[in-house]
């Protein structure tokens, strides 16, 4: 992770305190989800086996994991477009040169160029390097810099809850057997009729959820297309696609090159949250 200062430096107070807001509740969410899954694994029903042992520092791994990508998203800058700075606008971009140059562009926002694959983000008042969306939960925008973060972010927050919406569902299935009388004290009563049902609602919505935010941003990651770079695309050739006309993706250098250019140069570092540093690459070849 790069340290670097907060991606919304001119965000309003109140915008940064909404965001904190945002930070804590997910935090709070996933730390309930997983401590309880971890629970009901130390405190099976009577008589009933309990799962096997690995579950324990499975869940715990998971969430760590989910946890520390979610902050370093959140701390990393999500790309200055000082990083483009040196890039001359009358030359084709050094990365696909087959295309043809860029039209000059200017934020007036920043009093600034905006280079290309560059754009305002309103939420953050910021010119951002590979703009793909502002995200709310993590209260920053996504760009070159902390897309792997998030995509790992995605990534063990599926595989967080989907085991945890596993352990607790063998949980409230072993404790409605008719046989079981879970519910003898105050601590069984908060685990079993409160915390673990709640906490299984909230582990099935975030699998489902997330896991269809992450199948998203994955099949863009692949073609090397953001976001709104693929509304802005499907806008403007829905006519030429009416017509039969092939889909032209701008950025696609193939699908490894695309996926290095998402999660960094050494694929034996893709799935740790550690940054992948290819801006370094990016500006060397600025210099060409
Ligand atoms: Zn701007
Ligand atoms: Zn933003």
């Amino acid at each position: 992770m790069l340290p670097s200062p907060h991606p919304c430096p001119l965000q309003s107070r109140a915008a940064r305190w909404e965001g904190r807001l945002y930070l804590f509740f997910v935090t709070l969410l996933t730390l309930l989800t997983s401590l309880t899954a971890v629970y009901t694994l130390y405190h099976p029903p009577p008589r009933h086996p309990p799962l096997p042992t690995y579950h324990v520092p499975l869940q715990l791994s998971l969430v760590f994991l989910s946890l520390l990508s979610f902050f370093c998203c959140h701390f990393t800058h999500p790309g200055p477009p000082s990083l483009w700075s040196d890039l001359r606008p009358d030359l084709p971009h050094p990365l696909y040169p087959s295309q043809p140059p860029p039209a000059p562009r200017y934020c007036l926002p920043c009093s600034a160029p905006k280079p290309a694959r560059v754009h305002h983000c309103r939420t953050c008042n910021a010119c951002i390097l590979r703009f793909d969306h502002h995200c709310v939960w993590l209260a920053t925008c996504i760009g070159q810099r902390n897309l792997k973060f998030f995509l790992l972010f995605l990534l063990y927050t599926t595989l967080a809850a989907t085991h945890a919406t596993y352990v607790l569902l063998c949980f409230m299935r072993a404790i409605h057997q008719p046989h079981v009388h879970h519910f003898s004290t105050p601590r069984d009563v908060l685990a079993g009729a409160v915390a673990a049902p709640i906490s299984l609602a909230v582990s099935v919505c975030a699998a489902f959820g997330v896991s269809c935010q992450l199948a998203w941003s994955m099949w863009l990651a692949a073609r090397n297309e953001t976001t709104l770079e693929h509304l802005v695309r499907t806008t403007e050739n829905r006519a030429d696609a009416d017509r039969g006309g092939k889909e032209l993706l701008v950025y696609d250098r193939g699908l490894v090159s695309n996926l290095m250019h998402a999660l960094g140069g050494n694929p034996l570092l893709w799935l740790l949250p550690v940054y992948g540093g290819r801006e370094g690459s990016l500006k060397g070849r600025w210099g060409d």
